[in-house]
């Protein structure tokens, strides 16, 4: 069967949809790439105050003020409009290859007829120079009004994969920003938003009042300071949304030590900053595919709070690798990281859907000598029970005699136990999974990675059997907030009448455990290993290049 080449990016029946049909996307810069992060959305008012100089212009960059010099608070406002037309679909699943992607767009259609395939992500140019090619094919089934029509299609496809609903801007919100200058004497309408263009570098933006940990418990108000340019438009849902411009090293120096304390040792911090320079890099194109912005500056992406978290150490950290990234075979590496991966990494199959990467695969966290000689396999629950128990020489477990406290403080994390009585865990597994089980007889573990992290769980109910798939929701189903990590084994205390009294897990490692664990990179830099290594170490067959220079990178 063949078919022309553009029947698999999108159905005909589609084509009038505005935006359905995939474009490549080509970032080109001419040094230093420019990012643009999310970090407000859904205000009524926006006030902000310039430190020094400023312009105002539309989203055009036709100027509404020139050459501002008030310091004092501006204000902006929504003035009414409407908001942004979605369709939805199922994300079956993605991969690197054009061919896999007709091969497999092919074999799902005897699923289920409308099914396309999606090109994201693109070239990156810097200087000239291609520095990355991160294109990936995403394939999508259906394409509906509402979300409740898109969910009805998921069973088709979950046997097989790990599907969801996306959804897909295919058209603009509109509306007016109305802003009013210092004294409020003096204002102006403005279509869909507006740019404030910094007119020094040393001059920044302070925006009011923005909502600190959207979506979580911790969320709260706080002024924000931001350097380069700040945008405020009409966002999906007709308010107002905010965006920061700047140069990728410029945001580094908010990202680093959000993501890392900066007290760690250098070699460290310019491990963690080539990661992260590298993880924005590859991911560059491929997300928040229907807003404005690159990235969010929520967990989602990466957490982004402007210039008020800068170190000395940090900075020193991104300027002293300025424009380095990882690459394996030419592709700048997502190198992604987490606070102590217990002793093993894990395989990013295990964890994310696909693409798989081969540079993110699950490994022993100490040097090649010290691994051990015999055949260890974590997925096993009594390899793993041993593992657990005793306290192995890798580079997460502190087993140093020189620890700094910031970092004496994570032992905690490298081995760990939580308790809940039958009934706590049981309201627990209700509220998280929205299941009512009935009373808890018992958790299996049914697979696990090469870390000994779950993938799958079943909990046995007296009224109903569940599975839980996926290390985060099995983190997040069996806690009221998150366990630390998936690499846990499960010791029941059993009542007199054959009814569990309580549950014991004991566990190893925080976070997800994929690529770089950070405690360990802080370990080897104390063992005077230089942060080229410390990335080879976790990154198996990368190299550090730099992306900005002119030339191959
Ligand atoms: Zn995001
Ligand atoms: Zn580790």
């Amino acid at each position: 069967m063949h078919h022309p080449r553009s029947s698999y990016l999108a159905d005909s029946s589609m084509d009038h949809l505005e935006g359905s049909i995939p474009k490549t996307v080509i970032k080109r810069f001419a040094s230093e790439p420019i990012l643009r992060i999310g970090f407000m959305e859904g205000y009524e008012k926006v006030d902000f105050r310039v430190s020094g100089e400023f312009n105002v212009t539309d989203l055009d960059g036709d100027p509404i003020f020139n050459g501002v010099s008030s310091r004092l608070k501006w204000r902006s406002l929504i003035e009414g409009g409407h908001g942004a037309t979605f369709i939805y679909s199922v994300l079956v699943t993605a991969c690197r290859e054009e061919s896999e992607a007709i091969e497999l767009v092919d074999k799902l259609r005897r699923l289920y007829p409308q099914v396309r395939m999606q090109r994201l992500g693109g070239q990156l140019v810097i200087a000239g120079s291609l520095v990355n090619d991160n294109t990936k094919y995403r394939i999508l089934a259906g394409a509906f009004e509402t979300e409740a029509e898109a969910k009805k299609l998921l069973a088709k496809f979950s046997d097989e994969y790990a599907p969801r609903i996306i959804r897909e801007k295919v058209k603009e919100p509109r509306g007016k920003i109305e802003v009013y200058d210092a004294e409020y004497d003096y204002s102006v309408k403005i279509e869909d938003g507006m740019r404030i263009v910094p007119l020094s570098e040393e001059t920044t933006i302070t925006l009011y009042g923005v909502k600190v940990g959207s979506g979580f418990q911790w969320e709260s108000m706080a002024d924000r300071t931001y350097r380069g340019i700040i945008e405020i438009r009409v966002g999906n849902d007709a308010r107002l949304s905010a965006i920061s411009e700047l140069p990728l090293d410029q945001y580094l120096r908010g990202v680093v030590p959000a993501e890392m304390p900066a007290g760690y040792p250098p070699e460290a911090l310019k491990a963690q900053a080539v990661a992260a320079r590298s993880a924005v890099l590859a991911k560059l194109g491929t997300k928040h595919l229907n807003d404005p912005y690159d990235f969010c500056a929520n967990v989602h992406c990466q957490v982004y709070s402007g210039n008020v978290s800068e170190a000395e150490s940090t900075n020193e950290a991104v300027e002293a690798t300025r424009g380095e990234v990882i690459t394996f075979e030419d592709r700048i590496c997502d190198a992604v990281y987490s606070a102590v991966c217990g002793g093993h990494t894990e395989h990013k199959r295990n964890v994310w859907n696909p693409p798989d990467e081969p540079y993110l695969q699950g490994l022993y966290d100490a040097p090649e000598k010290d691994r051990p000689g015999f055949t260890l396999d974590l997925s096993k629950e009594k390899d793993l029970r041993r593992w657990i128990e005793e306290w192995p020489d890798v580079f997460c477990a502190l087993n140093h005699d020189k620890l700094p406290t910031i970092l004496a403080y994570s032992r905690k994390y490298f081995r760990w136990e939580v308790s809940y009585s039958r009934k706590e865990l049981e309201d627990i597994i209700k509220k998280r999974t929205e299941e009512d089980i009935g009373v808890l007889y018992d958790i299996i573990p049914l697979q696990r990675g090469v870390s000994g992290r779950l993938m799958e769980i079943e909990i046995l109910g007296s009224r109903k059997n569940i599975r839980v798939k996926k290390e985060l929701n099995i983190r997040r189903a069996l806690s009221p907030t998150y366990l630390r990590s998936a690499a846990f084994v499960i010791d029941i205390e059993m009542g007199e009448m054959g009814t569990p009294l309580a549950f014991h897990f004991r566990g190893a490692g925080w976070g997800h455990g994929v690529g770089m664990c950070q405690i360990g990179a802080a370990v080897m830099a104390l063992d005077d290993y230089r942060y080229p290594q410390i990335l080879g170490h976790y990154y198996t067959g990368t190299e550090v290049r730099n992306a900005y220079s002119t030339g191959t990178p």
